[in-house]
C-alpha cells in the first residue's frame, strides 16, 4: 500500500494505545484500549479503522475488584496477553485453560470446578466441536462468531468437558478449531440455515448413539453487526501494519472494513499489542 510522507509522520507521531481486550457484550463488540498518555482505560469506535499495529506484545496487565491495574513490569509477553504476575491472581495454572490437569483439586481455581457444557458450533457449513463454562455459552459463541450451535451434553467440570469434546472430535472427525484464514469463504457467503439444519440432525443423531448423549434444539446466532453475503471474498489481513478504512461488519474476531477491496483484522489477535492512531 502507498503510504503518503504526511501519513507516515502521523503514524509516528500519532497516540499510542495499548490493546487491552476485544469482547462482546450481546452483539455489540467491545475494543478496550489504554491510553499511555492520559493513563486510562477508553473504548475505541469501530466504525472505521486507522491505525497502525506494532510487532510487541506487551502484559495487557489485570481488572481487580478495584479497578483496572497496568501491568506494574511492563512485561514483554509471547503466548499469552498477561505475565505470570498478572494472571495469577485469575488463573493459579495456565494448562488448566486449555487442557485441564484436574478438577480444582491442584489448581484451586473456580473455572476447573465450574460447570461445563460441550457445543457443535456452525460457522456457515463448517463445524466445529468446543466446550465452555455453562454460564458462558452464548457469549463464548458470539465471540467466535458462529452462526448456530447445539449442545451436547453437561458435564461436572472442565476437564471432563474437555475430554468429552476429544472424543467427539477423534470419533466423528469434527474439527475442534478452525483458523480464522480458512473462514473467509463463509463469512463471504454467510450462513445457508437449511444446510445447517441438515448438518444438525445428521450429527445430533450420531452423537446421540455413539456416546450416548441429548443434543438440545438447535439456536441460530443471527444479530451480529455485519451484511451478509459480502460483494467479495474477504483477504485475512496480517496483523502488523497499517489497517486503514471505513468498517462494514464486525463477527466474532473479525473485523471488516474496505481498503482495495475488503480486508478482514482478526481483533482477537490484538490485545497486548499497541496500535499507533493515524
Ligand atoms: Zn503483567
Ligand atoms: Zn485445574
Amino acid at each position: 500500500m502507498f503510504v503518503s510522507a504526511d501519513r507516515l509522520m502521523a503514524m509516528e507521531n500519532g497516540e499510542k494505545l495499548h490493546a487491552i481486550s476485544f469482547d462482546w457484550e450481546g452483539y455489540a463488540p467491545r475494543f478496550l484500549t489504554y491510553s499511555f498518555g492520559n493513563a486510562r482505560l477508553q473504548e475505541l469506535e469501530l466504525n472505521a479503522v486507522s491505525f497502525t499495529v506494532s510487532d510487541g506484545q506487551y502484559c495487557i496487565g489485570s481488572f481487580r475488584a478495584e479497578g483496572y491495574r497496568p501491568c506494574p513490569f511492563r512485561r514483554q509477553v509471547v503466548n499469552f496477553a498477561q505475565c505470570e504476575f498478572c494472571s495469577r491472581s485469575i488463573i493459579p495454572i495456565q494448562k488448566c485453560l486449555f487442557d485441564p490437569i484436574c478438577d480444582g483439586e491442584l489448581c484451586d481455581w473456580d473455572l476447573c470446578r465450574r460447570e461445563h457444557m460441550v457445543y457443535i458450533a456452525f460457522y456457515g457449513s463448517k463445524t466445529k466441536v468446543g466446550m465452555t463454562s455453562s454460564g458462558r455459552l452464548t457469549e463464548r459463541l458470539i465471540e467466535q462468531g458462529a452462526d448456530a450451535y447445539f449442545t451436547v451434553g453437561t458435564f461436572h467440570s472442565r476437564k471432563a468437558a474437555r475430554e468429552m469434546e476429544k472424543k467427539i472430535s477423534r470419533g466423528l472427525s469434527i474439527a475442534q478449531m478452525h483458523r480464522s484464514a480458512d473462514l473467509m469463504n463463509e463469512l463471504q457467503k454467510g450462513p445457508d440455515y437449511a444446510a445447517i439444519d441438515l448438518i444438525y440432525r445428521q450429527t445430533g443423531a450420531r452423537i446421540g448413539e455413539k456416546f450416548d448423549l441429548t443434543p438440545s434444539d438447535i439456536v441460530l446466532l443471527k444479530d451480529y453487526p455485519i451484511r451478509q453475503p459480502l460483494e467479495s471474498k474477504p483477504a485475512y489481513s496480517s496483523l502488523i501494519g497499517v489497517h486503514e478504512g471505513e468498517v462494514i461488519g464486525v463477527k466474532g474476531r473479525m473485523l471488516l472494513y474496505r481498503n482495495d477491496g475488503i480486508r478482514a483484522l482478526n481483533m482477537a489477535a490484538l490485545p497486548s499489542r499497541v496500535i499507533t492512531l493515524i
